[in-house]
C-alpha cells in the first residue's frame, strides 16, 4: 500500500483563508483587526524564516502583526518589560516569542510573563493545564494542527492506540493531551523509552517529534496506520527532512505528512486561529 498524503500545505491555505473571512466579517461589523505581536531576539537563520512566515500568514489572514526584533543580547528584565507593555496594551491580542531564546534567558520564566489569555502559542501552564483538564482554550499550535489534519483523514480517533515519540513541553506533551482529549489510548516515547521500535510499531497512530533525521524506521511502521512527522532537520546541503523515514514509511501507512508541507503550516494556521480566538474573547 502507497499512503495518502496528509497535504498541510493545502489544508492549512484553506483554514487561513476561513480565518480571513471571520477577519473580514469582524471588521465590517466595526471591530478592529486582530493583533499579533512577535518578538524576536538576534538573528538565527531558522528562527528568521519562521517568523517571516508567520508574518506573511498574518498578512493574508488579515492579521495585524506588530514586529519587535530585538538584538540577541537583550536582556531577561528588557523582555519582561515589553512582555509587560504588550499584556497592557489594548490592540494586542495575542503575544509570540519566537524559541530558541539566547542562553541568558529563562525559557519558562518568558513564557509565564505572557498573560494566559494572549498566550497563542499556548505554552503557558495555565493553557497546558486547562487542556489537561479537557477545558482547552488556547491550545499548543503544532499539536492543535496535528489534531486537525488527524480529523481530515475522517478516520474515528476514539480507540486507536497514538504513540508520541517526544515529550518536550511545546510538543510531545501536549500531543500527548489532545490524542488523550480525542479518546486515543496514548503512548509516550522518550530518551529513556526502552524499545521504541516496539511500541511505534503497536500504534495505530505515530507522531514523531522528536529532532533527530529519519529516527523513526519505516520498518517499525504498522500496516495501515496514520504518520505525522513533526521533526524538521536539516540536511547539510539545505534540504529538510522530518523525524520519519518517510520513503519507507509511506509504503505501509495508510496516511503519511511529508516534510516539509505537513506539520509545519498547519502550526501557522493554529496560531492564526488561536489569535483570532484570544481576540474574539477580547
Ligand atoms: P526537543 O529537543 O525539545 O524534544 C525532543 C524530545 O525527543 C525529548 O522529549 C526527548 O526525550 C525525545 N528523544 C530524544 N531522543 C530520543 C530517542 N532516542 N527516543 C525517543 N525519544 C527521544 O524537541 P522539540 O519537541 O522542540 O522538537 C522536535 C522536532 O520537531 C524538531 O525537529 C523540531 O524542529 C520540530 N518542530 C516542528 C514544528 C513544526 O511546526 N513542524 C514545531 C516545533 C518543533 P527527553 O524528554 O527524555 O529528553
Amino acid at each position: 500500500m502507497s499512503a495518502r498524503i496528509l497535504d498541510g500545505k493545502a489544508i492549512a491555505d484553506a483554514l487561513i483563508q476561513d480565518i480571513k473571512q471571520q477577519v473580514e466579517e469582524q471588521r465590517s461589523a466595526g471591530q478592529r483587526a486582530p493583533g499579533l505581536a512577535v518578538i524576536l531576539l538576534g538573528a538565527d537563520p531558522a528562527s528568521a524564516i519562521y517568523v517571516r512566515n508567520k508574518r506573511r500568514a498574518c498578512e493574508t489572514a488579515g492579521v495585524l502583526s506588530l514586529s519587535h526584533d530585538l538584538p540577541a543580547e537583550t536582556s531577561q528584565a528588557e523582555l519582561l518589560g515589553l512582555i509587560a507593555r504588550l499584556n497592557d496594551d489594548p490592540q494586542v491580542d495575542g503575544i509570540l516569542v519566537q524559541a530558541p531564546l539566547p542562553g541568558h534567558i529563562d525559557a519558562a520564566t518568558i513564557i509565564e510573563a505572557i498573560r494566559p489569555d494572549k498566550d497563542v502559542d499556548g505554552f503557558h501552564p495555565y493553557n497546558i493545564g486547562r487542556l489537561a483538564v479537557r477545558q482547552p482554550l488556547l491550545r499548543s499550535c503544532t499539536p492543535y494542527g496535528v489534531m486537525r489534519l488527524l480529523h481530515t483523514t475522517g478516520v474515528a480517533l476514539r480507540g486507536l492506540h497514538a504513540v508520541v515519540v517526544g515529550a518536550s513541553n511545546h510538543v510531545g506533551r501536549p500531543m500527548a493531551l489532545e490524542l488523550l482529549l480525542a479518546g486515543c489510548t496514548v503512548t509516550v516515547c522518550h530518551s529513556a523509552t526502552r524499545d521504541l521500535a516496539g511500541h511505534v510499531a503497536r500504534a495505530d497512530i505515530v507522531v514523531a517529534a522528536v529532532g533527530r533525521p529519519e529516527m523513526v524506521q519505516g520498518a517499525w511502521i504498522r500496516e495501515g496506520s496514520l504518520v505525522v512527522d513533526v521533526g524538521i532537520n536539516r540536511r547539510p546541503d539545505g534540504s529538510l527532512v522530518g523525524d520519519v523515514e518517510f520513503a519507507v514509511a509511506r509504503e505501509r501507512a495508510a496516511w503519511i505528512t511529508p516534510v516539509p508541507g505537513g506539520v509545519g503550516p498547519m502550526t501557522v494556521a493554529s496560531l492564526l486561529q488561536n489569535t483570532l480566538e484570544a481576540a474574539k474573547r477580547h
